[in-house]
């Protein structure tokens, strides 16, 4: 099976985040659509790999932030343990890169990996935000893509998915409106 990746989050570009934008918008379809997301918001994930409660807590806050917009967007993503092909691990990335999504399969039968480099993360003299905030914010990114939103969508709203509103002060706790409403209106 081919193995595609997205672009991940890179924190050299965090870095030149201005402070930004304005109230929610709703653009274009492709302004934010990823044909890469799966074809329904109400699927299970597990942890892959070797993780510590520590670890697991992080990811799983970023997992219950999508759930949190449930009653916006019907987003539920479970954990499980049995047999999915969804997951999210730790692992190394390039330098600079702190998430990746990888994906395979169909949109209707998607099959992902969520990659969060928690090294990268520890590390990043850039890292001004505690790691638990970045590692969850990293989390969100990548299922945002599971959840068929692309990179750096063309509005001048807040976003998770854009690099540009994360500044020195921090990272988005939560999905923002108008990554709520990309996802409501595509599922
Ligand atoms: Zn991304």
């Amino acid at each position: 099976m081919t193995v595609r990746s997205r672009r991940a989050i890179a924190l050299a570009v965090v870095l030149l985040a201005l402070i930004g934008l304005g109230g929610p918008a709703r653009g274009a379809l492709s302004d934010y659509y990823l044909s890469a997301g799966s074809g329904t918001n109400v699927f299970a994930v597990r942890f892959a790999g070797t993780m510590n409660s520590t670890w697991r807590g992080f990811l799983q806050s970023g997992i219950s932030a999508w759930n949190s917009t449930y009653s916006q967007t019907g987003t539920l993503i479970s954990t499980t343990t049995g047999s999915t092909t969804k997951s999210l691990q730790l692992g190394a990335l390039p330098s600079g890169t702190i998430g990746r999504y990888q994906y395979g399969g169909t949109r209707a039968d998607r099959t992902f990996v969520i990659t969060v480099d928690a090294q990268q993360i520890i590390n990043s003299p850039q890292r001004v935000s505690s790691v638990a905030k970045w590692a969850k914010f990293t989390a969100m990114h990548e299922l945002g893509h599971a959840l068929s939103l692309k990179d750096n969508p063309s509005t001048s709203s807040a976003s998770i998915m854009k690099y540009k509103p994360m500044g020195w002060a921090g990272v988005y706790g939560s999905p923002r409106a108008y990554d709520k409403n990309a996802v409501a209106s595509i599922y």
